[in-house]
Parts: structure tokens; C-alpha cells; sequence
């Protein structure tokens, strides 16, 4: 297997997450920052996220899927 390569600093999966988006808003986190902790900020952000490993391993990611493992709660 060959490992990926990374060149940029912003998520390639931003233009269809709803997070990044902002359609889907975390209680007590804002969008912008959750773009500074995970989107923008290259492969060590990224990894960190939950939608971008799914969105990785080519698997469907749920609408209400957050960068996070568990205990955050959306916005409805
Ligand atoms: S890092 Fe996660 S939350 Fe940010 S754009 Fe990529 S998949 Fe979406």
C-alpha cells in the first residue's frame, strides 16, 4: 500500500462537509474554530478528524458526523 501524500494545508474534502460548510453546527464549538483545529491546518489536523478518516476509507459518513469520536453534540 502506498501512503498518501499531502501537499496542502486545507481539508480536500471541504467543499462537501457540512461542518466546514457550516450546516452543521456543534453545540459550543464554533465552525471556525473547528477550521482551525482540524481543516486548515494539514495532515496533523486532518487525522484527528472522524469525517476524514470515513471519507478515507471510502465509507459512508453519516449526516450527523462530526471531527469527532463521540460526546459532541450538533445543533438541530
Ligand atoms: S477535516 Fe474533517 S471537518 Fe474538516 S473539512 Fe475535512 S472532513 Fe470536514
Amino acid at each position: 500500500m502506498t501512503e498518501k501524500k499531502y501537499y496542502k494545508t486545507s481539508c480536500a474534502h471541504n467543499k462537501n462537509c457540512p461542518v466546514y460548510q457550516g450546516s452543521l453546527v456543534l453545540e459550543e464549538i464554533s465552525t471556525s474554530l473547528i477550521r482551525n483545529v482540524f481543516c486548515n491546518r494539514g495532515v496533523r489536523g486532518w487525522k484527528n478528524c472522524e469525517r476524514f478518516k470515513m471519507a478515507e476509507e471510502g465509507v459512508d459518513i453519516p449526516d450527523t458526523a462530526t471531527p469527532y469520536s463521540n460526546g459532541v453534540k450538533i445543533m438541530v
